[in-house]
C-alpha cells in the first residue's frame, strides 16, 4: 500500500452519518493512509469542544452548508439542508476537492487527495470528484436491507406496493418477498411510522424516490460500501452487487476500527456508568431515540406510562430539541420514581452503556447505527420506530435476526410498549439470539473476518485508484 494515497471522507452532516464515516476514517487510518475528514462550519464549531485529532496524517476541514447559523437543521428541515448542500455546499467542495487534490502542490502540508468516499446521499459528490479527476466512492450509512428497499422504491411504486402502514405483503424488494409488509418500507419523515393520518393514495413522497434515485446512482461511483456484515446481511448484499461497480461490507466499523474517536455534536453525560455500577445485571432499560426523532409529548407519555408499568429502571436520552416543553417533561419523568429509577440524559456514551453489564435491553428507533451497535453488544431492541431505514431494519431484528421485538405502527402503544419491554428483558430465546449475533460480529471484525478482510481489500481498493490516477495524470515533465 502506497502511504501517500489520501482519502477525502465526506459525510452527509448529521450526527450519525458523521460517526460512522468517523469510524471508517480510523479504520483507514489505522491501515497507513491519509484522511481528510471534511465536516460543514456549522458542525465543526459545535465540535470545537472535542479532543483535537490525534493522528498526524488526519485533518479535519470544513465547508459551508449555505444556511444560517440559527437555522434549526432538524428533520422537519431535511429538505432545506439538502438543498443549500446541492447548491452553496457543493460549490465549495468543488474548490477543496480540487485544491486539495492538485499533483503539483501540496495543499496544508498534506499530500494531494488521491480519492473521496462520499455520503451516498449526496449524488453531487460523486459527480463532481469524477469531473475533476478524483475517483469516488460512495458509502451508505444504511443498513443493506434499507439501501436495496431504497433501490426498489420505483418499482415498489409501479408494483402498487408503496409505503403504506398495512399488512399487504411486498414482492418488489427482491429476497424479501416472504416478511416484508409495505409497513416495513422506508417512509418519508413528513409520514412517520408514528402518524395515523396516513391515506392509501399511492403518492409517494418525492423524498423517498430521491433517496431511491441516490441509491441507484451510487451504481456510478467506483465502489459501495456499507456498514454491515456478511454474517447478518448477505442476501440483501448479493441483490444489491449486480447494481454496483464493487460493494465492500465493513462493518460494524465502531468495532472494525482500532482506534475509538467520537464526534458527538452534544456533550455527553458523564454520571451514567457510575449510575449503572450501582444497579444488578440487566435489570436497566436503555431508551433512546437517536438524533434526530422528535416526539410530542402525548407519546412521550405513551411511552412513560408503558415503561412505568414494567418497574424496570432506566435511562433516558432526552435531546433538549426532542419534545416541545422539555424541562417540565424532563421533571415529569423523574418524577417517576426517584434517582435510583430513572435517570435523564440529554446525550449519553451509548456504546458505553450497551456494553454495561446492568442494560437488559435497549428501546430504540432502529437507526442502523444503534441497531450495529445493540447487535455488537448482545442488547436484546424493541423498536419504536419513525422514518427512514428504521422501518425495514425493525422488522429484520424481529422477524429475520429475532434479536428483539418491533412494536411499528402498534395502536395501544402503552400496552405494546410494556409487553415488548417485558419480553425483551425477559425472554431467553431473544437474548440467544443476541448474544449468538455478537459473537458473529466479534468473528467478522477480527483478523482474517469477512468485515476485517473487507477493509484489507477496501485499502488496496484505494490503492490501486490511485496508482492508476499517477498513471493517468503523469505528464512527460512530470516524469522527468
Ligand atoms: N448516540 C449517542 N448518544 C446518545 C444517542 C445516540 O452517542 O445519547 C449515537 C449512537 O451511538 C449512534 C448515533 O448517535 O452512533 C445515532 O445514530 P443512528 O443511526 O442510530 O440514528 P440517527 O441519529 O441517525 O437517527
Amino acid at each position: 500500500m502506497d502511504a501517500a494515497a489520501h482519502v477525502l471522507v465526506f459525510p452527509w452532516p448529521l450526527q450519525g452519518h458523521i460517526n460512522c464515516m468517523l469510524h471508517l476514517a480510523a479504520a483507514l487510518l489505522d491501515a497507513g493512509l491519509h484522511v481528510t475528514f471534511l465536516h460543514t462550519d456549522h458542525n465543526l464549531r459545535r465540535l470545537a469542544s472535542q479532543p483535537a485529532s490525534s493522528s498526524p496524517r488526519l485533518r479535519l476541514l470544513s465547508i459551508p452548508d449555505g444556511l444560517p447559523d440559527d437555522h434549526p437543521r432538524s428533520v422537519a428541515h431535511l429538505n432545506d439542508l439538502m438543498d443549500s448542500m446541492r447548491a452553496t455546499g457543493s460549490a465549495a467542495y468543488r474548490a477543496l476537492v480540487l485544491a486539495s487534490s492538485s499533483n503539483r502542490a501540496a495543499y496544508d502540508d498534506h499530500p494531494p487527495v488521491t480519492c473521496v468516499i462520499a455520503d451516498g446521499v449526496m449524488a453531487f459528490a460523486i459527480d463532481v470528484a469524477e469531473e475533476i479527476g478524483v475517483p469516488a466512492i460512495a458509502f451508505r450509512t444504511a443498513s443493506a436491507c434499507s439501501f436495496l428497499a431504497y433501490l426498489s422504491m420505483r418499482r415498489l411504486v409501479e408494483l402498487g406496493e408503496a409505503p403504506f402502514p398495512s399488512d399487504q405483503p411486498v414482492s418488489g424488494v427482491p429476497g424479501m418477498e416472504g416478511f416484508l409488509r409495505r409497513r416495513d418500507l422506508p417512509r418519508a419523515p413528513s409520514r412517520p411510522s408514528t402518524s395515523t393520518a396516513a391515506d392509501d393514495s399511492g403518492v409517494v413522497d418525492p423524498m423517498l424516490l430521491n433517496m431511491g434515485d441516490c441509491s441507484a446512482h451510487s451504481g456510478k461511483a467506483r465502489a459501495l460500501i456499507l456498514n454491515t456484515s456478511a454474517s447478518m446481511e448477505a442476501a440483501a448484499l448479493a441483490h444489491i452487487a449486480p447494481h454496483m461497480s464493487d460493494v465492500f461490507a465493513v462493518g460494524p466499523l465502531h468495532a472494525a476500527a482500532g482506534t475509538t474517536r467520537t464526534a458527538s455534536l452534544w456533550r455527553e453525560d458523564d454520571g451514567c456508568i457510575a449510575w449503572l455500577d450501582g444497579h444488578e445485571d440487566r435489570s436497566v432499560v436503555y431508551v433512546s431515540l437517536g438524533s434526530l426523532t422528535v416526539i410530542s409529548e402525548e407519546q412521550l407519555a405513551e411511552f412513560l406510562s408503558g415503561l412505568a408499568a414494567t418497574g424496570y429502571a432506566f435511562i433516558w436520552v432526552l435531546r433538549p430539541d426532542m419534545v416541545a416543553g422539555g424541562t417540565a417533561v424532563k421533571m415529569k419523568i423523574l418524577g417517576l420514581g426517584g434517582d435510583k429509577y430513572s435517570r435523564v440524559v440529554e446525550w449519553a456514551p451509548q456504546r458505553d452503556i450497551l456494553r454495561h453489564r446492568a442494560v437488559g435491553c435497549f428501546l430504540t428507533h432502529a437507526g442502523w447505527n444503534s441497531t450495529l451497535e445493540a447487535a455488537y453488544e448482545g442488547v436484546p431492541m424493541v423498536c419504536w420506530t419513525f422514518f427512514g431505514d428504521q422501518l425495514v431494519n425493525s422488522r429484520f431484528v424481529d422477524t429475520v435476526w429475532k434479536t428483539g421485538v418491533d412494536i411499528k405502527d402498534v395502536c395501544d402503544r402503552a400496552f405494546a410498549v410494556e409487553r415488548a419491554v417485558r419480553q425483551a428483558m425477559e425472554s431467553a430465546e431473544i437474548r440467544a439470539a443476541a448474544q449468538d449475533m455478537a459473537r458473529q460480529l466479534r468473528l467478522d471484525v477480527a483478523q482474517g473476518g469477512s468485515s476485517s478482510s473487507q477493509i484489507k481489500r477496501l485499502v488496496a481498493f484505494i490503492g490501486e485508484l490511485y496508482v492508476r490516477d499517477c498513471h493517468h495524470t503523469t505528464t512527460p515533465a512530470d516524469s522527468s
